[in-house]
């Protein structure tokens, strides 16, 4: 075993020991750094564990992607099963914890977009990506960094929104679309302002069915990201939801169900926030 290896064995033991705690996470995310720093062929492959781990999928897909030879059936046979994981893009990984070189790059690009009250990280979720090179804006014809990749409801197929078209509602208008289905939300909200600054002014998340979006304190609440039982856990709040009363219709045992919740797993949680008191909500279905 090489120097890389054991450093990730040992860093994968503590994460697991720990149950995913902040400085674990924050130490495997530094490996990677350092890891993607080497340019070696040792080093790629140890990267690939490591992205893997952190449920970085596309990541991994792509490093062993460049590793694999056709001869090595073992090493096919994975790059097979991360490229069904990799449609998901990484944004089923845990979350690197502030501070991170990928969090203040991320920071900085998202004060130069519109600020959505219903979703505040669209980068985060992946609701945006960066596009590179350019793309072309479908709705005022721009040329743009970072395009729309959530659901948008319109009878004409559009591939490509920028951020600033979402947010002062001209895509929706233009293409008489809406990013959530008025029809699966919770109840609870009397304001049209608030209706329409949701569905069409907000970039949507995607579910494995028809995405609900939650309410509370007579609002919509934000979205803040997929979550599994691990990343309920990191963050601290997996109690927290539990108090939440819609947990009364999904059985008995509703802890029990909280543990079956994987992050790009069959039975996948939605993460919300309440935009008044702040109170964590979740939303969940299978696929
Ligand atoms: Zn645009
Ligand atoms: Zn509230």
């Amino acid at each position: 075993m090489n120097d890389y290896q054991l450093k990730f064995m040992e860093l994968k033991r503590e994460l697991e020991q720990s149950e995913d705690d902040v400085d674990s996470v924050a130490a495997l995310y530094e490996f990677k750094d350092f890891l993607e720093a080497q340019d070696t062929s040792e080093a790629k492959w140890v990267l690939t564990d490591v992205c893997e781990t952190l449920g970085l999928y596309r990541s991994a897909f792509e490093t062993l992607r460049s590793l694999v030879v056709r001869t090595d059936k073992k090493a096919q046979r994975r790059l097979a099963k991360l490229k069904d994981m990799a449609w998901s893009g990484d944004r089923f990984a845990l979350h690197r914890p502030a501070g991170g070189k990928d969090r203040s790059r991320q920071a900085a690009l998202l004060t130069q977009l519109p600020f959505f009250r219903y979703h505040p990280n669209p980068l985060e979720t992946e609701a945006f990506l960066l596009a590179d090179p350019p793309k072309t804006c479908e709705c005022c014809g721009k040329s743009v960094s970072v395009y729309y990749n959530g659901p948008f409801f319109a009878v004409e197929n559009i591939s490509c929104l920028c951020p600033e078209c979402i947010a002062n509602g001209r895509a929706a208008e233009k293409f008489d679309g809406a990013f959530q289905d008025e029809y699966s939300l919770e109840d609870g909200v009397d304001d049209q302002n608030r209706l329409d600054e949701l569905i069409h002014r907000t970039p949507g998340y995607q579910g494995w069915q028809q995405e609900y979006w939650r309410a509370h304190c007579g609002d919509y609440c934000a979205f803040i990201g997929y979550a599994g039982y691990r990343e309920l856990k990191h963050l601290g709040i997996a109690d927290e939801v539990l108090e939440d009363s819609v947990w009364s219709d999904w059985g008995e045992e509703p802890e029990e169900l909280l543990k079956d919740l994987v992050n790009g797993g069959s039975v996948q949680g939605y993460l919300f926030r309440c935009v008044h008191c702040g109170k964590h909500l979740l939303w969940v279905d299978c696929d």
